[in-house]
């Protein structure tokens, strides 16, 4: 008999949902348009329609659960969602519960940088190792640990929020508030400002010309065609991720990196600059650390999601002495 879980990948642009199964394949999927200012009943209206119409190709006993990746910052300890800033009334709002309630199989709920971490753990870049630090950079910056081989969840299940390292007091303003984050000069956000800003004071690149926006692509567009602005401020975006996945290998001891995100498209771009700050500031001992594009691509958090699931059922089948740490 084959297993199949369901996996839910909730996010500020995207609600996708997609049967896995055991070997972390996609069966089917669907997806639509997250109605991010709907509040909690209409988004969970959306999860529901989306596991509906994919539960109904397949035997309900054939699936294991249900693993729903969420953007936080959420308790999942106690399935609690504090604040979600990118959806609108997800504020002390019963998430996991309210999730329960609406379908018949087990739910599990995660962070979506953790879930990820998990994807690639499980069926991705990082699958053997015990110790791996998963990034996503996008709009933000944000991750997962796997540490000793097993899932770092911390406190309220909310750890490696990586982004909102500090530590520059005068620096540029996060999101989060604080200022000086690794958020605040790394995620694609921060990328394409800088970009914008560098290329209105250069009289010498092809980059944003009279009416036109700048986006990530459209700078790394530029570098392939030979701009100078265009490859140099790539080059210094992969010296700002090289610094800040540093000291997360400082931190951590990480086998491997793993680099998710929009910018991992241009992960081959972006690689050596981002090895190279390792290998000439890391630690001794460090040096050697690898940096990895994610293997499942943009589907990280979506089959890790439904690796959850799985996990929830092993534990459940095996009992928690041999898997509660995954
Ligand atoms: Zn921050």
């Amino acid at each position: 008999m084959q297993q199949i879980a369901i996996g839910i990948d909730l996010g500020g642009t995207q609600v996708r949902a997609a049967l896995v199964d055991e070997r972390g394949s996609l069966v089917a999927r669907r997806e639509e348009l997250t109605d991010a200012n709907g509040g909690p009943d209409r988004i969970l209206s959306q999860i529901r329609t989306l596991s509906d119409e994919l539960l109904a190709t397949v035997k309900p006993s054939d699936v294991v659960g249900i693993g729903v990746s969420a953007p936080g910052p959420i308790d999942t300890v106690s399935g609690i969602a504090t604040s979600i800033p990118t959806l609108s009334g997800f504020v002390d709002f019963p998430l996991r519960a309210e999730l329960q309630k609406r379908f018949p199989f087990p739910v599990s709920l995660e962070h979506d940088g953790i879930a990820a971490a998990i994807g690639e753990w499980t069926f991705g870049a990082g699958k053997g190792v015990d110790n791996l630090i998963y990034i996503t950079v996008s709009t933000g910056i944000g991750g997962g640990v796997i540490a000793d081989g097993r899932v770092l969840r911390g406190r309220k299940g909310m750890a490696a929020h990586i982004g909102h390292m500090s530590v520059a007091p005068d620096g540029e303003l996060c999101p989060c508030g604080n200022r000086g984050c690794f958020e605040a000069y790394g995620s694609g956000t921060a990328f394409m400002r800088r970009a914008r800003a560098r290329a209105a004071e250069c009289s010498d690149t092809t980059l944003g010309r009279p009416g036109e926006d700048i986006h990530s692509r459209d700078v790394f567009a530029a570098a392939r065609a030979g701009d100078a602005l265009a490859n140099r401020l790539i080059d210094e975006e992969a010296e700002i991720l090289g610094r800040g996945f540093t000291s997360l290998i400082h931190i951590f001891s990480p086998d491997m990196l793993v680099m998710g995100g929009g910018l991992s498209n241009e992960f081959e771009r972006l690689q050596p600059g981002i090895q190279g700050y390792i290998t000439q500031w890391a630690m001794p001992g460090f040096k050697d650390v690898k940096v990895l594009r994610a293997a499942l691509g943009q589907n990280s958090g979506l089959i890790g999601a439904a690796a959850l699931a799985f996990l929830a059922e092993s534990i459940r089948l095996e009992g928690p002495s041999l898997v509660a740490n995954r």
